[in-house]
Parts: C-alpha cells; structure tokens; sequence
C-alpha cells in the first residue's frame, strides 16, 4: 500500500524561528503516524514568488496581452509550466494532508507563501468553474493553516483593535483553500510567541503536538455548500431564493462570509463543530428543506 504522504509548505528565514519549531512538531508526529512529510521551505528554496511569463516554458498564446490565467491553464495542458511549479504540483498530488506554517504577515500569508499559492493552484490543476468549493478538485484532501502571530488573542476578538479572527481568516480559508475543494481544517493560531515566556511558548509546542495526534480525525470547519446556491452565470452563483426564504428565519448568517446582514456564527473560522447538532449557521435548515422541494 502506497505510504500516506504529508505536505508542510513552510515560509520562514530562520532555523531559530518558532515557526521552525512549530513545523518540526508537525514533521515528527506525523511521521510516527506513519506519513512520509514532504517540506517545501519557500526560502531556503529561493522559490519564486511573482506568476510571471516565465512560469511557461515555450510560446504563449498572445503575448501582447499576456493573461497569467489562461495562459497557465493551457500550459498545464500541454505540459509546459515551468518545472518548480510542476515539482510543488506533484507534491500537493500526492499529499492527503497539507499544512501551511507561516508568520501573519499584513493580515495574510508572507508574499512568497502567496506566490507558491499564485503559481502553484493553477486553473485546471487546483480548480475550475465546474470544479469549485465542495465540488472542487481536492475534496478527498485536507489542509490547514498553522500560524504564528504579533498580536495577541485579545486583539482580534471582535471588539479588539484588529477586529474580529474569522474574518481575517475567511478569504485564506475560503477563498483558497475551500475554493480548491479542501477540507479546511481548523487553523492552529500560535499567539504571539515573542511576547510569551519560555513556559508558555513550550506549552504552545505541546498542545499542537497532542492535536497532530488526533488531527485526521478532526471534523473540518464548515463553508456554505455549493448546492445552497444557483450555479449559473444567470442565477448569478447566487443563495437559491427558497433558501434565502428559508434563511431569513434564522438568527445567524451562514457562514462568516455568507453573513447576510445577521450575526456571524460564532467562531465559524476557527473551530469545526464536534458533531453535527453543534453546526451554527451554515444553512443545515436551507440544505435540508432544499432536499424536498
Ligand atoms: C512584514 C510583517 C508583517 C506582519 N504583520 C502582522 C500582522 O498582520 N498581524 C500580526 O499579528 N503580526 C504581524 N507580524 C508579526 C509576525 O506575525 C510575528 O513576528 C511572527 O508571527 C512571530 O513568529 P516567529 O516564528 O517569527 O517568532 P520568533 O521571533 O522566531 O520566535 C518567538 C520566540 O520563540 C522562541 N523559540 C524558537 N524556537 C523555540 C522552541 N523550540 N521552543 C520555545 N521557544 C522557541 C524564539 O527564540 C523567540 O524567543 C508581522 C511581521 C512582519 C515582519
């Protein structure tokens, strides 16, 4: 039987870091589970971070206007992107887990992480119009984000200074990693790390080791399903008016993006619900009474 395979895709310069320490966590527990982990280390690999005409190798289509999208989604097709991206494809092909570790930079991911997401999650490899969200090409697979921060839990509460968590991490989670049809799992947040003492950072270390014990076995967060909505360009990927009819019964939006002018469902980006009588929001009232009309 072919070995479970993990992929950490790792964006931090120094060997010293906590996120150093936080990835080496990951790659020891679950390599005792039996995963062969894979780490693409974005520095140490120089890896390219602009989507350029240079991820294709031969001609392009129209080179006076050089459309980055289309031009990859071709390229992929015939087999003529260029080879690191081809490499991290292969990579995340293989892996039923991928985690990525990062420091928060500017509310998002450091530039190079984002530009192995640019490169990397080309059309017609990671998504496609018929191929999007929970329909979505990696809906067999899992993925996170593992992260460190500068500020403090209490500044992104809603009522904290950097506002509210979840919608920090909905576009992340949502916007890519649901996007693509992963499960997203729920993101690990290491709270300021250097402004902690000593004790409290190696207790950090220590719960992520005991949640990598039972992650694979974790309920995912919940997004709004894809069949909530009408998925044509006439019904504009729009709520389907019966579940709107339905929704607007409810006290909670569905989900953090999906608020429709009502209270978000608490914590809908940072915690999965631990069974399905717990699922707050995300329209399991709409999804059922869309199955009997
Ligand atoms: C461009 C930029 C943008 C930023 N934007 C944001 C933002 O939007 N929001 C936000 O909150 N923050 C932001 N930050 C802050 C950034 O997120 C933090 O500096 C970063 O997350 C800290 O993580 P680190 O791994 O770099 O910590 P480090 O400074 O490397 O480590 C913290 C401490 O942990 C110690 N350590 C290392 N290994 C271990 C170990 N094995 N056991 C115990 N301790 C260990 C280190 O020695 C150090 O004392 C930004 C920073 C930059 C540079």
């Amino acid at each position: 039987m072919a070995q479970k395979t993990a992929l950490i895709v790792y964006a931090h310069q120094s060997p010293a870091s906590f996120n150093a320490a936080a990835r080496d966590v990951a790659l020891q527990e679950l390599k005792l589970q039996g995963y062969e982990v894979v780490v693409s280390d974005l520095y140490a690999m120089n890896f390219k971070a602009s989507a350029t005409r240079d991820d294709i190798i031969g001609d392009v289509r129209n080179s006076e206007h050089f459309r980055y999208g289309e031009e990859t989604l071709h390229a992929g097709m015939e087999g003529r992107l260029s080879e690191d991206i081809v490499a991290e494809q292969r990579k995340v092909t293989e892996a039923e887990l991928i985690i990525f570790q990062f420091p928060l930079y500017w509310f998002s991911f450091p530039a190079i992480m984002k530009g192995w997401i640019d490169r990397v999650l080309s059309q017609g490899f990671a998504f496609s119009l018929e191929k999007m969200y929970d329909n979505g090409i990696f809906k067999d697979k899992k993925a996170m984000m593992s992260f460190t921060t500068g500020a403090t839990p209490t500044m992104f509460q809603p009522d904290g200074i950097n506002g509210d968590i979840n919608v920090t991490l909905w576009p992340l989670q949502n916007g890519i990693l649901h996007f693509c049809g992963f499960q997203v799992l729920a993101p690990q947040i290491f709270w300021s790390p250097a402004h902690c003492p000593p004790a409290g950072r190696a207790a950090m270390l220590e719960g992520w080791r005991t949640r990598l014990k039972g992650l694979l076995a974790e309920n995912p967060l919940t997004f709004a399903p894809c069949e909530l909505f009408d998925l044509s360009f006439q019904g504009g990927f729009s709520l389907r008016p019966e579940v709107k009819e339905e929704l607007a019964t409810q006290p909670l939006g569905i989900s953090t993006g999906h608020h429709l002018g009502k209270p978000l469902p608490p914590d809908n980006q940072t915690r999965a619900p631990a069974t399905e009588e717990d699922e707050q929001g995300c329209g399991k009232k709409a999804r059922a009474s869309i199955r009997t009309v």
